[in-house]
């Protein structure tokens, strides 16, 4: 039997009707917000990856899906692709690439679709993931640096979290200063980590040469307490960022969003500057974060683009919905209606019936008349229906119809103009 390769997963019905409500209500809460979709290419140059995202991060040193894609043409070139591990870069490339800044307004962007990560797959972590998300960016002239952008991303984050039903998640934020004061604080961290890396893992004795700041991504047990007597970044953010930072918080707070500042919190991607945030979700367990997103204020240009600071954000959509699913949220529709056609010849009046309720934006399915009354009674509660309509003979000849309701097992003779109303009490 060939199966589906290993963190890879197929999304099957119900849970696909939890997407789906999660994607409309996404559109339709990010359209409130003036975002429009952007849809990027899966594969993408590695180099993309590896000069936005870091080459020192887990994502491009370990995790990456890449081959090499050999000429097939003299005007082709051989080229190293890569599967995208996140869709920032995508982004931040497309704006760049169509000249997106240059009507000088700010561009709101938002995208949905896989990632890919070659993880260690576990509940909540898979090779092939989806991501939602989001960015601003735009030129300075249009505000793109400014604190009312990363808080109006966080606003929008809240008011979507409330729109899909999810409750008790907590907003952790942080401030990674930027390329002025970075480097003060890479070489304090250089400095601190001098005495104690030998007692680290590899990756981290590695880091704290290469990029100092990735050793606070480090997950390994035995090395917490060593990150944890680091020096923490908020003591070296210069002026300007103490006070942009500062900024957002006011308007947080103006706005009653609530949060918790987590100063060890780096997210794990080289990119960010300033604003860093996370939402984690208690019921996920140990892949807690349902969602992440930070400001970048450099990243156009070292993609070779103009300057065009931005802050975006990517939520983990299958954890989005594990967790909805953990609190049992009964946001879905439920089948209203199972019509049942008895006797022969019923199937076209039966069908008749329930395109009549479909078109008035009932959910309805519909039995066939081989069946007999008692199975399609079976068949209507297997399938959650509230309602059974008997579509026979005498039915069609009074245009009135026999309606069990299934909860109930009271059952009436309701017209067909008063069958609506009477579904919908
Ligand atoms: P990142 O792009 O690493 O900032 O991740 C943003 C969000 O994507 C995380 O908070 C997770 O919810 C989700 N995510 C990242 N990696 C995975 C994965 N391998 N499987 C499922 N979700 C993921």
């Amino acid at each position: 039997m060939i199966k589906a390769v290993r963190g890879t997963r197929d999304l099957l019905p119900p849970d696909t009707e939890l997407w789906n409500f999660v994607e409309h209500t996404v559109r339709e809460v990010f359209a409130r917000y003036n975002y429009r979709e952007i849809r990027t290419p899966i594969f993408e140059s590695t180099e993309l990856f590896s000069r936005s995202v870091g080459e020192e991060t887990d994502i491009v040193s370990k995790e990456m899906f890449t081959w090499e894609d050999k000429a097939r043409a003299a005007s082709e070139k051989t080229q190293t692709l890569t599967l995208r591990p996140e869709n920032t870069a995508g982004v931040v490339r497309a704006y760049i690439e169509h000249e997106l800044g240059r009507s000088g307004l700010l561009q709101k962007l938002y995208y949905i679709g896989p990632q890919f990560r070659r993880e260690r797959p576990q509940k909540g972590r898979y090779r092939q993931f989806f991501q939602i998300g989001a960015e601003v960016l735009g030129p300075t002239t249009a505000g793109s640096e400014l604190p009312i952008r990363d808080a109006e991303v966080l606003d929008m984050l809240t008011a979507l979290l409330d729109a899909v039903g999810l409750t008790g998640w907590t907003l952790y934020l942080n401030s990674v200063g930027c390329a002025k004061c970075r480097p003060a604080y890479n070489q304090a961290l250089r400095d601190a980590l001098e005495n104690v890396k030998d007692q680290m893992c590899g990756d981290c004795q590695r880091r704290s040469e290469t990029n100092p700041l990735r050793v606070l991504d480090c997950k390994v047990p035995e090395d917490q307490p060593i990150i944890e007597g680091l020096p923490k970044i908020a003591d070296y953010l210069d002026e300007g960022c103490r006070e942009h930072f500062a900024q957002v918080r006011a308007i947080l707070d103006t706005l009653g969003i609530p949060y918790q500042v987590n100063e060890r919190m780096v997210r794990g991607l080289d990119y960010y500057t300033r604003t860093t945030f996370e939402f984690t979700h208690g019921k996920l367990g140990s892949q807690s974060a349902v969602l992440g997103g930070g400001r970048y204020d450099g990243l156009s240009e070292q993609l070779d683009g103009p300057k065009a600071p931005g802050i975006g954000f990517a939520i983990g959509e299958d954890r989005l919905v594990l967790a909805l699913q953990a609190q049992q949220q009964q946001t879905l529709a439920p089948l209203k209606a199972f019509v049942v056609p008895l006797g022969e010849g019923m199937n076209r009046h039966a069908l008749k019936l329930a395109k009549q309720l479909r078109a008035d934006g009932v959910a309805v399915d519909v039995s066939d008349e081989s069946f007999r009354l008692k199975k399609s009674f079976e068949t209507a509660e297997k399938l959650g229906a509230t309602f059974a309509i008997i579509v026979g003979e005498n039915e069609v000849k009074a245009d009135a119809f026999a309606v069990k309701n299934l909860t109930s097992g009271l059952q009436t003779t309701v017209s067909r103009s008063e069958l609506l109303g009477h579904l919908e009490d």
